[in-house]
C-alpha cells in the first residue's frame, strides 16, 4: 500500500536522525528534524548541506531534487513545533530513562490514533517504550513500534520492523508501507533482547575480540579471514571500531540480560580497551589507530 504519510518528526538530529529526515525528505515526505540541542541541528543542517551537494555533484540527484529536498526539512529545537506531524520516528540517544521520559511527553502530544510513534532504538525493548506511551495516554502503547534503521542511514537498505506486545497489524503494516516509500526493504523481528540483527552481528564481533585475546590471530589476520573466507564486506574488529567498542559492549550487556545468558557477556579484551578510553572512530583509537589518518 502506498503510505499516507505527509510529515515526519525525528526526535533527535544526530547521526541516525539526520540520515532519516534526509531519507523521508528525497523521498518526498516533510521532515521536521527536532533535538534538544541547538548545536546538534546546526551540524545536521550543515551535513544535509554537504551530502545533497555531492549527489549533485556526482550526478546522483539533479539540483532541483536536491534543492526541493532540502526545502522539505525543517530544524527546530522547540518539541511545540512538531505537533503538525503525522509520524514520528525517535531516534535520540540510548538511554532507556531517557527514552521512556520521551514517549510519554510524544503520547500526551499525539492523542491521535492515526500517528505512529515510532523508535530507532537499537537495543531497548519496544514493549518496554510502549509501556511508558500506554501509562501516559491509554492505547497510546499500540502505536509504539520499532523502525531500525541503519548506519548510514541513506546508504543501508533495511529497516528491521519490530513489534511491541501490543503493537496492532495496522501500525505494522503502515511502517513497512512508510519503509518502502522512504526506498527500503523492511523485514520484520520480534522484540526480543538484539532483535534479529544485533544477536547476530555482535556475538560474532565478540568472539573476534576471544580470538584475538587467546592468540588465535592478530586483528588484521582475523579481519582478512573473515573478509576474504567469509564475503563480509568489513572485518568484525574493524566493523567494531565503526560502530563503538563502548555501543559493542553496551549491546552485549542487554543481551546477556535479555536473554537471560552470560554466554553473551563481553569479551575481557573488549571492556578493557573500553576502560582505556579506545573506543574506536571516534576517539581515532579502538582496535585500530586512525591517529594518522
Ligand atoms: P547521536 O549521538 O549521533 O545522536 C543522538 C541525538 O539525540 C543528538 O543529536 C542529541 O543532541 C540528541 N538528544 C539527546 N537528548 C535528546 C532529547 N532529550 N531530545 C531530543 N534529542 C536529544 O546517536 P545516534 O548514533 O544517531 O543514535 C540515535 C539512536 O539510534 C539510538 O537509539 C541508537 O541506539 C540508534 N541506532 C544507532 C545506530 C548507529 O550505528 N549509530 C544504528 C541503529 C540505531
Amino acid at each position: 500500500m502506498p503510505t499516507d504519510v505527509k510529515t515526519i518528526a525525528v526526535i533527535g538530529a544526530g547521526q541516525m536522525g539526520g540520515g532519516i529526515a534526509q531519507v523521508a525528505a528525497t523521498a518526498g515526505i516533510n521532515a521536521i528534524a527536532y533535538d534538544a540541542f541547538p548545536a546538534s541541528l546546526d551540524k545536521c543542517k550543515a551535513l544535509h548541506t554537504k551530502l545533497m551537494a555531492r549527489a549533485v555533484e556526482k550526478g546522483k540527484m539533479s539540483q532541483s531534487d536536491a534543492n526541493a529536498a532540502l526545502a522539505r526539512i525543517s530544524y527546530t529545537a522547540d518539541f511545540d513545533a512538531i505537533t503538525k506531524a503525522d509520524w514520528v520516528v525517535e531516534a535520540a540517544v540510548e538511554d532507556a530513562a531517557l527514552k521512556a521520559e520521551l514517549f510519554q511527553r510524544l503520547a500526551r502530544t499525539f492523542t491521535n490514533p492515526r500517528v505512529v510513534l515510532a523508535t530507532n532504538t537499537s537495543s531497548i525493548s519496544i514493549t518496554q517504550i510502549a509501556a511508558a506511551a500506554e501509562a501516559e495516554t491509554p492505547g497510546a502503547g499500540s502505536r509504539v513500534i520499532g523502525m531500525h534503521f541503519f548506519n548510514p542511514v541513506p546508504v543501508m537498505k533495511l529497516v528491521e520492523v519490530i513489534r511491541g506486545l501490543t503493537t496492532t497489524d495496522e501500525v505494522t503494516q503502515r511502517t513497512i508501507d512508510l519503509s518502502i516509500a522512504m526506498g527500503k526493504e523492511p523485514h520484520a523481528a520480534n522484540d526480543r533482547a538484539g532483535f534479529v540483527s544485533n544477536r547476530v552481528l555482535m556475538p560474532m564481533i565478540n568472539e573476534a575480540f576471544y580470538a584475538w585475546m587467546e592468540g588465535v590471530a592478530e586483528p588484521e589476520d582475523i579481519d582478512a579471514i573473515m573478509m576474504k573466507g567469509c564475503a563480509h564486506p568489513m572485518g568484525p574488529l574493524r566493523l567494531a571500531d565503526f560502530i563503538g567498542l563502548d555501543t559493542c559492549v553496551h549491546i552485549m550487556d542487554v543481551l546477556a540480560d535479555g536473554l537471560n545468558n552470560d554466554r553473551y557477556r563481553a569479551c575481557p579484551k573488549l571492556k578493557q580497551l573500553v576502560t582505556a578510553g579506545r573506543l574506536g572512530n571516534k576517539t581515532q583509537r579502538g582496535v585500530y589507530d586512525y591517529t594518522s589518518k
